[in-house]
């Protein structure tokens, strides 16, 4: 999501007579989108303030800003705690970006953190950074409504709001016109898009949303991200069964395993609903890729829990899994409620064993897919060497094959002949 708003930064400055550059020390401006959502994400950006400090010392009219959600959490504050910070932007402040700098430019120092209940940058175009020209990341709506009590994201990127519909498919098409061939839908539930289509006189929802993108052409691949398991619908697991160009493949975090700590987390559902989800799923899309976020030692945690989200896990068999550790975030409904109670050795210790555990179970799901043969959308040359290309397949997964005389771009079947934990390797057919 941040990638996203930093492509909208970079659009707004471009019309503003800016342009981006890779050679930090050629810069003039430096901004720096953060994350807030635990706190080594928080460190990590101190960290790489630091770097600034001598570049700033070289050049004192270098002016260094500071975005997203980090900013709208300390606001004035980071002003005060990093000297070298010259603007703080909140995530809906983006298009007060030129007159933020002119303010800035006479010495001030800039801020604005104001939520807006209506900004969706809807009308601006982004400029694709760092591009591989074949898939792309569309923002369909900001901001999220769900409580849960160990997240920062509804302080920092306030209440939910969906994008007009008409620009979304305009956006799509200009992506596919201009060579793409997928776009990843995004928004933190993506399920609870609502968009009132006065021109059509209908309520459009993400599952009639996802469609209107998949029709754009068969050879554009449709992914979205994230879905929120008390309301992911039926409905859009059918319009991805309707369309063969909506890849199957779910991100469906769940967080904890057992029911007592998902009350806690106030995510609204069971551990029972969530299994009937994936059950539903995998009736509907028998092949569907599907992965997950867990934490590990949320307060109260017992290890009886904490036994709970494994065997969860042995349930789903996840092809994918991001995995945490609980960091109390100040403000959040858990850090005023409830005790950190679980010492970090514990945290730590379940973490890893759950990453054990999701490391024989995503080998395992590699495996499974040796001999088969699956579409492949190729994204560019594998890492390791020129002449082999690499991609991804319906099920969200890295295949890396020899290149052959195909293109990034291409749709390649591809027959699995052997894999890594990562990687599956292959022939094309
Ligand atoms: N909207 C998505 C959802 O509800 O599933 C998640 C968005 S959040 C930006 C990404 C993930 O960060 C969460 O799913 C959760 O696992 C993790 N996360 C959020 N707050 C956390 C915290 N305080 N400590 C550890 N992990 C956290
Ligand atoms: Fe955070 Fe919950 Fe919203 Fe996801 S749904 S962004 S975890 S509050």
């Amino acid at each position: 999501m941040n990638f996203a708003d930093s492509e909208v930064v970079a659009s707004i400055l471009m019309e503003n007579g800016f342009g981006a550059t890779k050679e930090v020390e050629q810069a003039d401006l430096i901004f720096i989108n953060t994350c807030s959502i635990r706190e080594k994400a928080e460190q990590t950006v101190r960290k790489r303030l630091t770097e600034f400090r001598s570049l700033k010392k070289t050049k004192p009219g270098m002016l260094v800003g500071v975005l997203g959600c980090m900013a709208e959490r300390l606001k004035a504050q980071f002003i005060e705690e990093e000297k070298l910070v010259d603007l703080v932007v909140g995530p809906d402040a983006y298009r007060a970006l030129p007159n933020l700098i002119e303010e800035a430019e006479t010495g001030q120092k800039a801020v604005n953190v104001l939520l807006s209940r209506d900004e969706t940058y809807a009308d601006i175009a982004p400029i694709r950074l760092n591009s591989n020209g074949v898939t792309a990341f569309v923002s369909i709506m900001r901001g999220c409504n769900n409580m849960c009590s160990f997240c920062v994201v509804p302080f920092t990127r306030g209440r939910e709001r969906s994008r007009d519909a008409v620009s979304i498919i305009n956006e799509c098409k200009d992506l596919f016109e201009n060579g793409y061939r997928e776009v990843t839908l995004l928004g933190q539930n993506v399920d609870s898009y609502y968009w009132m289509d006065e021109e059509k006189n209908e309520q459009v929802t993400f599952a009639m949303l996802m469609e209107r993108v998949a029709l754009i052409s068969p050879l554009l691949r449709v992914r979205f991200s994230t879905s929120h398991p008390k309301d992911i619908t039926d409905e859009v697991l059918h319009t991805m069964v309707k369309y063969d160009n909506i890849c199957n493949y779910i991100h469906l975090p769940v967080q904890s395993g057992s029911s007592r700590v998902l009350q806690l987390m106030n995510r609204t559902y069971t551990r029972e609903w969530y299994i009937a989800r994936v059950d539903r799923i995998k009736e509907l899309i028998p092949d569907c890729g599907l992965s997950t976020d867990m934490i590990t030692g949320f307060c109260t945690e017992t290890e009886d829990d904490h036994l709970e989200s494994l065997s969860l896990m042995r349930y789903c068999h996840y092809d994918l899994a991001y995995m945490y550790f609980y960091s109390e975030r100040p403000g959040t409904l858990a850090a005023r409620r409830f005790t950190d109670d679980i010492p970090e050795e514990v945290k730590k210790r379940r973490l890893q064993e759950m990453v054990a555990l999701h490391r024989l179970q995503t080998l395992a799901s590699m495996q499974k897919d040796v001999g088969k043969t699956f579409k492949v959308l190729v994204e560019g040359f594998s890492k390791r060497s020129e002449d082999d290309l690499y991609g991804r397949n319906d099920q969200n997964k890295v295949v890396v094959f020899p290149k052959g005389e195909f293109k990034k771009g291409d749709y390649v079947m591809v027959n699995i002949t052997s894999c890594t934990a990562g990687t599956l390797i292959g022939l094309p057919i």
